[in-house]
């Protein structure tokens, strides 16, 4: 008897379920295909005459994987840098999580490696005593071998370290990588085609000119002109704590420290406050033993005074907003910090690494997260940190630049209707910026503080997880699906 029971409830439950679900999931697919065609209408009409002209603001390296990604399918792209082709790394490290792992097997065209491999994560509580945390397999690389991996692709642009650029194929559209650009101006065109307008100021000649695009990405960083052109309310914050940053070279520490460090991100972790390391390419991209950097980050919570104070500049005495960079930390701030290592104490290894750096830079930790990423009828696109600066604890920025080029990608192919497009990129850079905000609390502040915040992000997880099932696709949240390799000792 229970057993019929049983079966015409759940007999019931189905047709509920069928009668009710089907016709809103019918609705919602036509309404997504009514919306696809209704978005894509001018672009996809204009694509199908000619290369789009899309103008990429912003050259570093989400504009330089957004442009590749548009080139390879035809485009003609152009990006606008205020800054020069020569540039200054912060000597820091860039993870390349899953999406960018994607987006390198899609559209990288070089062979040599470019990445450290690092197979766990792990803490250090003394110089003996190791604590795995899990094993997870991280290619990490530096933001400057990255940038000129990336320029050799988009316009085969020669550097000591890709002295021989991969030559375009004959699909790619036109590509162009202008310095020194600042774009000071974006309206709408008047002629009625949905175009944009840019204006340009020159910083060499100092003369400013006007430019037609069909398409403007904004991948200006996260002091964007574009983003508070649209989003004027939309800032980055000061977090509470910043970083004591520098790279040494691994033949430069005892053999001990660099066994420890190896092939893992190492945390060191203390009451409100805490230490990482891990291995990033040497100059040129090196990844031989030895010639490898050390990248040394301690992260500490400062009131906004003693910012003030660490953020003068060592040599003219100015104030920076964000970053201290190499070279202008003031000595007597960087030796007030390295006495308190020793205090601590600092765990042995990373004291010797920390004592070891000779181009100290220090970083304040701000975030954001925008509403929204087009504007312009979908003739104007935020992506990269630009539209969502993370906390740097996930390591996730290069990734969301990556994540971000490829959906760009799928929008201008018409793939993905303009609705779809923002929505994705909205609930990724939310699930990841709030996950920033749970391991940065978890790290530096106290336990309840993170735990609302951990609330807050499994509450965005569970909702991620609901709409991807609903949609039939995979979730957007990343972190969760590195792979897995042995550790050997050897
Ligand atoms: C020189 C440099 C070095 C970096 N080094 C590191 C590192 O070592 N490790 C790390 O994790 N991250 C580093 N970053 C940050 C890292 O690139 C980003 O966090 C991430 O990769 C996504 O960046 P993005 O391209 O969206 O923004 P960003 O890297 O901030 O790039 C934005 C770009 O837009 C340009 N720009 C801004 N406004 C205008 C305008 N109005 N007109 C024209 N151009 C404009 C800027 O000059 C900049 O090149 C660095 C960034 C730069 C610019």
């Amino acid at each position: 008897m229970g057993d019929y029971g049983d079966r015409a409830r759940s007999t019931v439950s189905h047709l509920t379920a069928f009668t009710v679900l089907l016709p809103i999931s019918c609705f919602y697919k036509v309404a997504k295909l009514q919306e696809r065609k209704v978005d894509m209408n001018s672009l996809k009409e204009l694509s199908a005459q000619r290369p789009l002209d899309i103008v990429v603001v912003g050259g570093s390296l989400a504009g330089l994987m957004c442009g590749i990604a548009l080139r390879h399918i035809g485009h003609k792209v152009t990006i606008i840098e205020e800054d020069e082709d020569e540039r200054q790394s912060h000597m820091a490290g860039v993870c390349l999580g899953p999406d960018a792992v994607e987006y390198v097997a899609t559209h990288d065209r070089l062979e040599k490696s470019f990445t450290h491999r690092s197979l766990r994560v792990q803490a250090l509580k003394s110089a003996q005593s190791v604590q795995i945390f899990f094993n997870a397999r991280r290619e990490i690389t530096s933001w400057d071998t990255y940038y000129f991996r990336l320029r050799a692709i988009f316009d085969q642009y020669t550097s000591s370290y890709y002295p021989s650029p991969p030559q375009p194929f004959d699909t790619d559209g036109r590509s162009l990588y202008l310095c020194h650009k600042e774009l000071i101006d974006l309206q709408k065109a008047k002629d009625g085609n949905g175009g944009m307008v840019l204006t340009v100021f020159d910083r060499q000649s100092k003369e400013v000119t006007q430019s037609k695009a069909d398409l403007v990405i904004g991948a200006d960083g996260p002091d964007s002109f574009i983003r508070s052109k649209y989003l004027p309310t939309v800032k980055r914050e000061y977090v509470g704590y910043i970083a004591w940053r520098g790279t040494v070279l691994e033949s430069e520490v005892s053999s001990s420290t660099r066994e420890i460090f190896k092939r893992s991100v190492t945390v060191h972790m203390m009451h409100r406050h805490h230490c990482i390391m891990y291995t990033i390419p040497g100059q040129n991209g090196s990844l031989e033993p030895g010639e490898r950097l050390l990248n040394f980050l301690w992260y500490t919570n400062e009131t906004s005074s003693s910012v003030d104070e660490i953020m003068t500049d060592g040599i003219d005495g100015h104030k920076h907003h964000n970053l201290v960079p190499s070279g202008r930390v003031r000595k007597d701030i960087w030796s007030r910090q390295l006495e308190r290592a020793r205090q601590e104490p600092l765990v042995e290894p990373f004291l010797e690494v920390m004592s070891k750096i000779q181009r100290p830079f220090i970083q304040v930790i701000t975030e954001f997260c925008s509403s929204k990423a087009s504007f312009e009828d979908g003739r104007v696109l935020l992506m990269g940190d630009a539209l969502s600066l993370f906390r740097p604890h996930t390591a996730f920025s290069g990734t969301q630049a990556a994540f971000h080029a490829l959906k760009v990608e799928e929008y201008v192919r018409g793939k993905i209707g303009l609705r779809e497009w923002e929505e994705k990129m909205l609930r990724y850079s939310r699930l990841h910026f709030l996950q920033s905000i749970w391991w940065g609390k978890f790290y530096q502040h106290h336990i309840v503080s993170a735990l609302v915040a951990g609330c807050h992000y499994w509450w965005h997880c569970g909702i991620d997880k609901l709409k991807s099932w609903w949609n039939g696709e995979a979730s957007l949240l990343r972190t969760g699906s590195y792979t897995v390799e042995e550790y050997l000792e050897s």
